[in-house]
């Protein structure tokens, strides 16, 4: 039977009882023991799950306190020193806190480490930082005591570790410009030796097996760094283990024959992004290689479909042998942990998912199946007995099967009626008239100051607000209650926000705890798990919404809200809609059509959304795309067909208005310069952006591609509770009236205010509104 293998296991917990306990440790009502037996907790449950279904090689190292690469930057010692105190002890946990979150039960507080995403994933790692002439060494031993630890419970226990290579393409440094500056490769000569070094440690606690993570394998890599892998592996070689070299999240592509040249004793494909690569491996393996196969959908929560699994695979277990290992395609840190969590989902919707514990028995169905696919050795009667009964495993098959053909032609999933609005919807016309002659149309009667002044939506979202949202979900009250309640504060918001002079307005987003689930809720295609939690950085989770079927708008979704907000002023009231690629890319989308066509059916519904507010008087509408530059693919060369369809998606929602209303768009954490020319093409009126922690230099991308329409760069972080002097945002506003047109540019804050206080918030946007009228009275 082939050799099961995961890359790694969720971390967090069913019960998100990580989280739990390091918020406890951080608040400190919780101390180091306790926080410590929680983490043997789960790891000895994960390793003994993973075990029991069949693994046989059980990763060890996937566990983090925070985030793997920062376990791995701190194992590395590569600390920066205002990190170092004192009186930590080498390797200390609180350290690795504060590079994480700033602070830590002890020690004094320093400016964390950046954020960022992990490749295309919404998980985010710790950004490590390096500088010329840096140095490593063994400076903390948790993966050491974790090999240790597992091996007493008896698991074979495979540590997986970050890639020298893909590790220095993570990092950065003022030094270094980029992931890719190829200065980062003269930290090879001191890095190496502690890989190795640690290497050997892992031998000599009886390792035979360890993987190592090089998913920037399946990047577009400059020839120097594809170069550094064959030196890199020939170091590494020397180590007394076996290296499976693990590649994710794409295909290899150009760098094919670099992985397929290294000297390890085992390469982990990912075929579930890339099924394209097998056979090409297949082919070009040495003798002595292990093939990994990463079949099962490490990324998304659809069951496999086996038979068409085991039919790619039976040919090359017939080939390779036991040569031939199985695994998810990636690490199942990105699925929830387990299905049998969820009381809620009806039997069939269930029997299309598999999370983490599902994939797990999905792996050990191939791998039997596989053991006695034609011409393999084994027959069904020589089966060990220690594996399930061979009637529960016909059962299962024949479960898993069903449910793929049920998934297939279910007419929950498949909607005629909208299929067919989505083939005459591709003669719809996304343009609208040229820019000068809607915003002047859209002028007459807005009749706007110079440097209009508005917000980005939401409201500080209080512990009222959410306790009354929660109320309602749970029965609590009923819709009447409800419904007063949230009227009461769009009416406080509106009477707010024309007290302080604001001059387009917003209802304040009180009925909504997130951009994506307020949406999800509303259209159909949708479903909504109990615990489907994944993490998203630290303690931090998210639970993303399932689209599982064609997606349509049964009934309006904000007009009620947005018309209440209207009638109490006279101001214009600005409608708020999440994007079709934003609501795509928080969630898990189906995987049974290209995401492209989920995503015209989501435009298609928002069009409707836009159009209903049109008729109802909304004028002015913003539509939010902060997720937009996140869909870009990992290779540049399917960039220009992704923003293809995502441009297209917002025109379909955006373009059926009149010339008169006035569409905005908003965008945050996101850099312009590379994709530009598509957020031209969106022709949003206006486009509201972060800016201020980039002192505006993100609007270079705009002055250099002269963009034409309006723009509101953003003058205060709403992450931090600091009121903005007025005499800053001035300044700010003035730098970008040197980069675009005075007249094309607006004042609102870098993004929305939910999580802000009402105090800082009111102080903070009457101060806006005063640098708006300085501006104004400057001109
Ligand atoms: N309208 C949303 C808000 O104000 C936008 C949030 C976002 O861009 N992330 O909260
Ligand atoms: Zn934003």
């Amino acid at each position: 039977m082939p050799q099961l293998h995961t890359l790694g296991f969720p971390r967090i917990g069913v019960r998100r009882e990580l989280k739990h306990a390091l918020e406890r440790y951080w608040a400190g009502t919780a101390n180091r023991e306790e926080l410590d037996a929680t983490g043997r907790e789960l790891r000895a449950r994960h390793w003994a799950v993973q075990a029991e279904a069949g693994v046989t090689l059980v990763p060890v190292g996937d566990f983090a306190w925070y985030d793997h690469v920062l376990e791995w930057t701190c194992t590395l010692g590569a600390v920066p020193a205002r990190f170092e105190q004192p009186a930590d002890q080498p390797g200390e946990l609180d350290t690795l806190f504060r590079m994480a979150r700033g602070r830590a039960p002890t020690g004094a507080p320093a400016a964390a480490c950046e954020m960022t995403k992990w490749f295309d994933t919404n998980y985010h790692y710790l950004v490590p930082e390096i500088w010329p002439g840096q140095t490593f060494r063994i400076a903390r031993n948790s993966l050491f005591d974790q090999v240790a630890e597992a091996r007493e419970l008896g698991v074979n226990a495979k540590p997986v570790i970050p890639g020298p290579l893909t590790w220095l393409w993570l990092a950065k440094g003022d030094a270094y410009d980029g992931a890719d500056d190829i200065a980062k490769l003269d930290l090879l000569p001191n890095l190496l030796p502690v890989y190795e070094a640690v290497l050997k440690r892992l031998a000599e606690q009886g390792v035979e097996w360890v993987q190592i993570d090089d998913p920037i394998l399946v990047l577009d890599l400059p020839q120097a760094w594809r170069d550094a892998f064959a030196s890199v592996y020939a170091t590494l070689k020397a180590a007394p283990v076996k290296l499976l070299l693990a590649t994710y999240f794409g295909a290899l592509g150009d760098n094919l024959d670099t992985a397929l040249s290294l000297p390890v004793a085992g390469l982990h494909i990912d075929l579930v992004r890339a099924p394209e690569q097998l056979a090409p491996v297949v082919a070009a393996l040495r003798a002595d290689q292990v093939l990994s196969a990463g079949i099962i959908d490490g990324r998304n929560i659809w069951r496999t479909d086996l038979d068409a699994a085991r039919d790619r695979l039976a040919p090359v277990a017939e080939a390779l042998g036991s040569r031939l290992w199985l695994a998810p395609s990636c690490s199942l840190l990105h699925v929830p942990v387990d299905l049998a969590a969820e009381q809620q989902l009806d039997d069939e919707l269930r029997s299309w998912l598999s999370f983490a514990h599902q994939k797990l028995e999905e792996l050990a169905l191939l791998g039997q199946a596989l053991n006695h696919a034609p011409g393999h050795a084994g027959t069904p009667s020589q089966q060990p007995s220690q594996q399930p009964s061979l009637a529960a495993t016909h059962a299962a098959w024949a479960a898993q099967r069903a449910a793929c053909q049920t998934r297939r032609t279910s007419p929950r999933i498949h909607n005629r009626a909208l299929q067919a609005r989505l083939t005459d919807a591709l003669a719809i016309d996304r343009a609208r008239a040229p820019f000068k002659d809607r915003i002047a149309s859209q002028q007459a009667w807005l009749k706007l100051p110079a440097f209009p002044t508005t917000t980005i939506g939401s409201f500080p979202q209080t512990k009222d607000i959410r306790g009354l949202r929660r109320d309602w979900k749970e029965g609590a009250i009923g819709d009447a209650v409800y419904e007063a309640a949230i009227r009461k504060e769009i009416a406080g918001s509106i009477a707010f926000q024309e007290r302080i002079g604001l001059d387009v307005l917003v209802h304040g987003e009180a009925e909504r705890n997130d951009m994506v689930e307020y949406f999800g809720e509303l259209l159909a295609g949708f479903a909504f798990t109990q615990n489907g939690w994944v993490q998203s950085y630290g303690s931090r989770c998210v639970k993303p919404p399932v689209i599982f079927g064609d997606v349509s708008r049964p009934a309006a979704m904000t007009v009620g809200w947005t018309t209440y907000a209207q009638s109490l002023t006279d101001k214009p009231v600005k409608g708020m809609l999440t994007g079709p690629v934003t609501i795509l890319q928080w969630s898990f989308v189906r995987d049974d059509q290209p995401r492209q066509q989920t995503c015209e059916q989501l435009a298609l519904a928002l069009r409707d959304e836009v159009l209903d507010l049109e008729q109802a008087g909304i004028r002015v509408i913003q539509i939010d795309e902060p997720a937009f530059r996140e869909g870009l693919p990992l290779r540049r060369s399917q960039w220009a067909h992704y923003l293809h369809w995502a441009v297209d998606c917002f025109r379909l929602s955006t373009a059926g208005v009149g010339d008169t209303t006035q569409i905005h768009t908003h965008m945050c954490y996101s850099e312009f310069n590379d994709i530009i020319e598509a957020i031209a093409a969106m022709d949003a009126d206006v486009i509201t952006i972060e800016t201020s922690r980039s002192n505006m230099e993100l609007l270079k991308a705009f002055e250099d591609f002269s963009y034409p329409n309006d723009i509101g760069p953003g003058v205060y972080d709403i992450h931090s509770p600091n009121v903005p002097e007025v005499d800053w945002m001035v300044q700010l506003m003035e730098k970008a009236a040197k980069r675009l047109p005075r007249e094309r540019l607006w004042v609102n804050p870098d993004c929305g205010l939910k999580t802000r206080g009402w105090p800082e918030t009111e102080a903070a946007l009457a101060k806006m509104v005063d640098a708006a009228r300085f501006l104004r009275s400057a001109a």
